[in-house]
């Protein structure tokens, strides 16, 4: 299979599916990792230039470390908009050249705007993608693709409908945030938290929740075309 992950900002799908693109990758499936932005505007210390050159390098490590391809749509941190023509036409373009047969994107309704802004962008721009008139200079894509919505950060308001077992990948999964050098830092300084130590707590919890050390939960994007009598998961 081709999987597509798309998290708003660098380290979201290490924190929420990492270890799920890892199981693909070591099962011998094709993962491309998107952030739709640069992650340019979480620092304290550095300019919004520096910041995304930073965060460029550690999404690309990120990704290079369980095996995945990285791309990002280069978006500013607090810009992404489902109803922004641009972002739609990259987007459109993202699905046209990763070709996926699973999508793996947020949950609609998670902590902030960027998060919630992108699941709605996937969920439109993936159907928009298989339309030949809608036309961005790449072939339409053949399918209306699957999507699996990723947990919540901390796992709020999420109660998953299927689970992947990581316990086999779980050092890969916090191997790849760990290269996000730079947002560790900032996320203790700006809210508090040890990312890692938060990531692996609610992977701890889900995989408790199904009867492994460790897991991560998802759920599936029901409406008409996007259903499936196979398991697509891991
Ligand atoms: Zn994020």
């Amino acid at each position: 299979m081709r999987v597509l992950g798309v998290g708003a900002h660098p380290d979201d799908l290490e924190i929420l599916c990492g270890g799920t693109l890892a199981r693909f990758v070591a099962e011998g499936h094709e993962v491309v990792m998107c952030n739709v932005t640069k992650g340019d505007r979480g620092s304290f210390v550095h300019t919004s230039e520096e910041i995304g050159r930073i965060r460029a390098g550690e999404a690309k490590r990120a990704a290079e470390t369980c095996g995945a391809e990285h791309v990002t749509l280069g978006v500013r941190d607090g810009e992404v908009s489902s109803a922004d023509r641009d972002h739609q036409q990259a987007m459109i373009d993202l699905v046209r050249d990763a070709r996926p047969d699973l999508i793996i994107t947020h949950y609609p309704h998670d902590y902030m705007g960027d998060h919630n802004e992108t699941s709605k962008l996937v969920f439109e721009c993936s159907f928009y993608a298989t339309l030949p008139l809608y036309e961005t200079g790449k072939p339409h894509h053949s399918a209306v693709t699957p999507i699996y919505y990723m947990e919540t950060i901390m796992g709020i308001g999420f109660q998953p409908v299927e689970y992947v077992d990581v316990t086999a990948t779980i050092e890969t999964k916090v191997a790849m945030l760990e290269a996000h050098e730079s947002q560790l830092s900032w996320l203790r300084d700006h809210d508090g938290v040890d990312i890692v130590e938060q990531m692996k707590t609610t992977t701890r919890f889900r995989g408790q929740q199904c009867g492994v050390q460790y897991a991560e939960g998802f759920v599936p994007c029901q409406v008409w075309l996007r259903g499936t009598t196979r398991r697509l998961l891991p």
